[in-house]
């Protein structure tokens, strides 16, 4: 047994450590090697991280767009603490607790109309493989034994377990566990043409549809696959398909829920309720990984009856009481902090922006939605091209955090994040694209 330092690190002793024994995700570790990490970050309060040096720099993207209401939100760390002093965990199996129990009202409460059931999880990848089986299982116990299969759309992100993973639609993604994924069916959408992505819907419901399970989508927005937004059209159609075949929706609003998208949930902006709904991210605005999957009245009853007609399905660390008081006050700040309706005007300036910005050479397909904008740069294009890096190599060394998703280059930052420290964000993500005209 070797002794443990206890002495604090300065930068370089932390990137020695990190050297020697972490894996990064979504890094290719040997280029880390070369390059280092991007940032040592000892802090971080509202919208902006802090380095060990004390240096500032802006989140632009909500620290993997779960800090929708900035870091370290005074209430939200005052909830913590107070619940930690009470019940930190406790197992959900055939136990209850106060704050659990109130979330799942109050988070029904907020949700689009027919969601009545909470199932909570950790993560976005596992209320998506929630979502999966519930689907899945509801129809082999309620009459259609046959459906066991599911629709995802093309370029589709839903998280890294391997039933999420099968639902993807980025290849680079999906190619190591070919063999190893479930066979789902995914629907190409062409921003600018899904009128054709409705139709291909509807046929495959007609003739699949006593082999289709659920239709799974991220609504309006496809996030990791690009920020690609898509015409709320497209939404309604499917929702209008689904519910004429029977088959079950699934939104997952890890991503553009809690108003990423302007709305509180991205489904408003087509009108539509689905028959399940996934939260994570937002869910507890960072603190702490945390998961809902939410269902109408109907599935849930599909679950009654005999014990072996339950769903065998849960993690460890279900309804967390720490997560769920912090989910509680999360919504309560919405609330009171007025979040969405102050996001409005900061949304105008961050579109414009972005339009802006897409005159600029090299720089192409600006696009945005509430409080995401996004860019295309030029070179190849696909998850793995170096111009989205170089850009966003510039802005961390003009003092804001970015990361690209291969050549697009956007920004997700926190809702309530300061008018100044937005411009700043804006003007810096400007003077940082000019590297891609080189
Ligand atoms: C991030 C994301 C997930 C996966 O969430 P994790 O918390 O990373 O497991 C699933 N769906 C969408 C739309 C996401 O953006």
């Amino acid at each position: 047994m070797t002794t443990v330092d206890r002495t604090p690190l300065d930068r370089a002793g932390v990137i020695a450590l990190d050297a020697r024994h972490v894996w990064h995700p979504y890094t290719p570790m040997q280029r880390h090697f070369d390059e280092g990490p991007s940032l040592v970050i000892q802090r971080a309060e509202g919208s902006r991280l802090v380095d060990v040096d004390g240096r500032q720099y802006i989140d632009g993207n909500s620290s993997w767009w779960t800090a929708l209401l900035g870091h370290n939100h005074p209430r939200l760390v005052a909830t913590l603490t107070a619940q930690a002093q009470q019940l930190c965990h406790v197992a959900l199996a055939g136990i209850t607790h106060e704050p659990v129990a109130r979330l799942a009202a109050e988070l029904c409460a907020v949700a689009p109309s027919g969601l009545e059931r909470v199932f909570f999880s950790d993560d976005g990848s596992t209320a998506v493989e929630v979502a999966i089986k519930m689907t899945a299982q509801y129809w082999a116990q309620n009459g259609k034994p046959r459906r066991q299969r599911l629709v995802a759309l093309g370029s589709a992100f839903h998280g890294e377990t391997l039933g999420a993973t099968a639902l993807g639609g980025v290849e680079v993604f999906r190619k190591p566990f070919r063999g190893l994924l479930m066979d789902c069916t995914h629907l190409s959408v062409t921003p600018g043409a899904e009128t054709r992505a409705a139709e291909e819907l509807q046929r495959m419901l007609s003739n699949g549809r006593d082999e289709i399970a659920a239709v799974v989508v991220e609504p309006m927005v496809q996030g990791a696959g690009g920020m690609r937004i898509y015409d709320p059209e497209l939404l309604r159609s499917i929702r209008q398909s689904t519910r004429e075949h029977d088959v079950f929706l699934v939104v997952d609003e890890v991503f553009t829920g809690y108003g990423r998208t302007g709305p509180m949930w991205a489904c408003e902006h087509a009108g539509i309720s689905p028959d399940v709904l996934c939260v994570a991210k937002g869910f507890t605005a960072g603190i702490l990984p945390m998961a809902a999957t939410l269902c109408t009245q109907r599935i849930f009853e599909g679950f009654l009856g005999d014990a072996d007609r339950a769903l065998y399905y849960g993690h460890t660390y279900c309804g967390h009481a720490l997560g769920a008081a912090v989910a509680r006050e999360v919504l309560k700040v919405y609330d009171e902090e007025a979040i969405l309706e102050n996001a409005k005007p900061k949304a105008a300036r961050l579109a414009a922006a972005f339009q802006r910005f897409g005159q600029m050479p090299g720089v192409s397909n600006p696009r945005s939605i509430g409080m995401i904008g996004a860019v295309n740069v030029a070179g190849a294009s696909g998850y793995l091209q170096r111009t989205g890096a170089a850009v966003c190599a510039e802005a961390i060394r003009l003092g804001v955090y970015l990361r690209p998703l291969g050549d697009v280059v956007y920004v997700a930052p926190p809702l309530n994040i300061p008018d100044d420290d937005l411009d700043s964000l804006l003007g810096v993500v400007e003077r940082a694209l000019a590297v891609a005209a080189d």
